[in-house]
């Protein structure tokens, strides 16, 4: 293997993703698709004297980032007046063609971010699934991507107005016939959605059993209570958003479920209605207080929630939930940082981004380096451990082998 070697990159440090102290001067040889070494460059073998060698000497290596929470093919504008609701926005306002391009658009910044692989928890019309395909196919750049297709909801339930976006379905068995259209329509995973109580237990119980029985896990919207207890009760592999009371962390732990809290979104809706508080238009602004008023009680809540699962080791998974037009897609280095603010080491962040993730969803040859995985491999200026920052500053992107991106001082 070691002779089949075609590029080996060198930096000053390397984190492998698994939470191990960092290695100064680490190499990673690379064979084609797959990952070959990981070590210390003073201790590697002899590699192939033609392979082609980068050299990082302020840079870290880190396995290709992963984002958890991503909706390429969501076109909603951000609401900009007091009177805005996503109802009327409920048509489709773009041809497909339009929002396949978008998604290409945002697909494109996630890699170019180092995100190798992303999970799209919704997607509009299946649109994700021809671009997937384009992916595939070497058409376009993106990450690997890991579907859902739409999101399953109950009649009238969780964003049931937006077009395109969720296949509604009623009853337990009328939920295993949606998780089996997804499925048929090419999901990887299945997305389970609630707010409160517009469903049964029974339903989510049937659809996580039926996803399950065809070997598919299970990623479930939680915002309003009781929908986290649901999710939890119902044995989904992730839940999402929400602010979990200690006693859902601990049941979640005990079941192994691991819990994405998008954190960047929430503070990027703060900011955007804290930018409105003194808007001209006094209806205008006073929406923009109610929301402010809410979001900072979530945020509360949020911090107190993440505290408790830090605490007794829950994993943590990086999502961004970035879907609003004009807002960067390429936001994953800014949810890792505000992980790190809600009380994550740098490295529990990085591990919420790379290995963590992996290990939640199964996907056992992504989310670290070492050999035998997948080649995603990313390299950051600077050290990500002591300054959380160097994130934003991906220089090299290499994904499954091939260099996709290369600045001009890597
Ligand atoms: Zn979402």
């Amino acid at each position: 293997m070691v002779e089949q070697v075609n590029l080996i990159i060198r930096a000053k440090m390397l984190i492998d993703g698994l939470g191990a102290p960092a290695l100064q001067r680490g190499v990673v040889a690379i064979a084609g698709d797959k990952i070959v070494y990981v070590g210390k460059a003073a201790q590697a073998p002899e590699f192939n004297p033609h392979a082609q060698m980068i050299d990082l000497p302020n840079a870290c290596l880190l396995p290709g980032l992963i984002d958890m929470h991503a909706h390429p093919s969501y076109y909603w504008d951000q609401p900009d007046n007091a009177t805005y609701t996503y109802e009327a926005e409920g048509a489709l306002v773009y041809s497909p063609l339009t929002i396949a391009m978008m998604a290409t658009n945002k697909i494109r910044q996630a890699l170019m971010t180092g995100i190798t692989t992303l999970r799209d928890t919704g997607s509009v019309n299946d649109i994700m699934f021809e671009v997937r395909t384009a992916v595939r196919k070497g058409l376009i750049p993106g990450p690997r991507m890991f579907l859902c297709g739409k999101l399953i909801t109950p009649t009238g339930g969780h964003v049931h107005y937006l077009g395109g976006l969720t296949n509604q379905a009623d009853s337990p068995f009328g939920f295993r016939t949606a998780v089996r259209e997804e499925i048929r329509a090419g999901a990887d995973f299945i997305k389970l959605a609630n707010d409160g109580q517009d469903c049964t237990q029974e339903e989510f119980d049937a659809a996580v059993d039926e996803a399950h029985r065809l070997g598919k896990k299970v990623a479930f919207h939680t915002s309003v209570p009781p929908s986290q207890r649901m999710a939890i009760d119902a044995g989904a592999d992730t839940f999402e958003h929400g602010t979990p009371t200690q006693e859902e962390i601990d049941l979640a732990l005990k079941k192994g479920i691991a819990w994405t809290p998008t954190l960047s979104m929430t503070h990027d809706y703060l900011k955007y209605y804290q930018d409105r508080l003194t808007h001209d238009n006094p209806r205008l602004a006073q929406f923009a207080k109610e929301q402010y008023g809410s979001t900072m009680q979530y945020i509360e809540r949020k911090h107190a929630s993440m505290e408790y699962a830090l605490k007794v080791g829950m994993k943590i998974l990086a999502g961004t939930d970035t879907f609003i037009q004009g807002i960067r897609f390429d936001a994953l280095p800014d949810e890792i940082r505000w992980l790190t603010n809600y009380g994550a080491t740098s490295m529990q962040a990085i591990q919420a981004a790379t290995s963590w993730a992996a290990e939640s969803m199964g996907w056992t040859d992504i989310g670290t380096l070492e050999p035998g995985k997948r080649a995603d491999v990313i390299a950051v200026e600077g050290n990500p451990l002591t300054d959380i920052r160097a994130m934003d500053k991906a220089v090299l992107v290499i994904q499954e082998g091939k260099i996709v991106k290369r600045e001009p001082n890597a």
